[in-house]
């Protein structure tokens, strides 16, 4: 807003308000840098069918590692890059990161069913994303089928008509969408159905305490009747413990991702994991 209003409001701040506008300012500044000095990495994080315990997919999700202030969590940057409008050329370089690495898993034969790259609202809004899938499926000889793309309940859906043609297009190319951090937004049946989305991803916050928390236990299981009756896959996030699993899995819950299989982790140790998932002891 400060940015709006012309820098010389600044002075009308008080020290505190000051402060943090300086601050953002000052990571904001080392935001546009930090692409071409090669600060970001991609962790990728495993997602597991809680019948038959296979590891059918992955979700990228981005690294930031600041020189001098460390690891920047994507919850302080992302949004920054939003309203900056970094996101478009950051939101490319994660698409060609993660198509790259999705081609090497597949030449290696390590590949799993398919790896989502979560994409913001501001990427969809700019209508350049089906163009950017397009090419970077080309250029890295990904499969249509293998990448999947994570959109957030809330921009579903205050953004109807334009997600609704965004995704109906991408749809048409052959990639999956989800629909990240389901029952925090306010999705109406009606809408969902015409979207015609092929998974939902039930927000972490309610499966955290589902176990102990009976109005989050109710949410879970109303998700998974939802997805069910609309023929969708249902993925919890943020399973954390093999009690968690197992809930889940009696609900009929599909897939799960979480730190019970692993944190997400830096290419170079996710390729080890996938050669040697197989051979592991199961999980819960
Ligand atoms: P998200 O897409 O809902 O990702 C799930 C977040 O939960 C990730 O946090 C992940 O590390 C964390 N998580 C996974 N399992 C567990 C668990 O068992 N327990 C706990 N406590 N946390 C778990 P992360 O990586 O910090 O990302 C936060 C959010 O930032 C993401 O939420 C997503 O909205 C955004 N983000 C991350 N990477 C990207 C990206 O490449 N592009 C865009 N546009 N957004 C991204
Ligand atoms: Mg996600
Ligand atoms: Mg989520
Ligand atoms: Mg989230």
């Amino acid at each position: 807003q400060a940015k709006a209003m012309g820098h010389g409001s600044l002075r009308f701040f008080s020290p505190e308000m000051s402060r943090r506008a300086k601050e953002r300012l000052a990571l904001e500044a080392d935001l546009r840098g930090a692409l071409e000095r090669g600060e970001f990495s991609l962790s990728y994080q495993p997602q597991v069918d809680l019948r038959s315990s296979e590891l059918v997919g992955l979700e990228a999700l981005i690294r930031w590692t600041h020189p001098v202030r460390g690891n920047v969590p994507p919850s302080v940057f992302i949004p920054l890059a939003e309203e900056c409008g970094l996101i478009v050329e950051l939101g490319d370089w994660i698409l060609q990161t993660a198509c790259r690495q999705i081609r090497r898993w597949t030449d290696a034969g390590l590949a799993p069913r398919h790896t989502a790259v979560n994409i913001s609202a501001v990427q969809l809004s700019r209508g350049r994303l089906l163009d950017s899938v397009t090419s970077t499926l080309e250029k890295t000889g990904v499969a249509p089928e293998q990448l999947e793309l994570e959109i957030t309940e809330s921009f579903v859906m205050l953004e109807r008509e334009l997600s609704f043609q965004s995704l109906a297009d991408l749809r048409a190319l052959g990639v999956s969408l989800s629909i990240d951090d389901f029952g925090t937004g306010y999705s109406s049946l009606s809408y969902l159905q015409q979207l015609k989305v092929h998974k939902l991803k039930i927000d972490m916050s309610f499966v955290r305490d589902m176990m102990k928390n009976s109005s989050n236990a109710g949410i879970v299981k109303a998700v998974i009747a939802l997805g069910k009756s609309l023929g969708l896959e249902v993925i919890a996030e943020g399973v954390e413990d093999s009690d968690q699993a197992h809930y889940l899995r009696d609900l009929g819950c599909d897939v799960m991702q979480g730190y019970l299989v692993s944190k997400p982790l830096p290419d170079d140790e996710i390729s080890k994991f996938l050669a040697d998932f197989s051979k592991r002891k199961p999980i819960f």
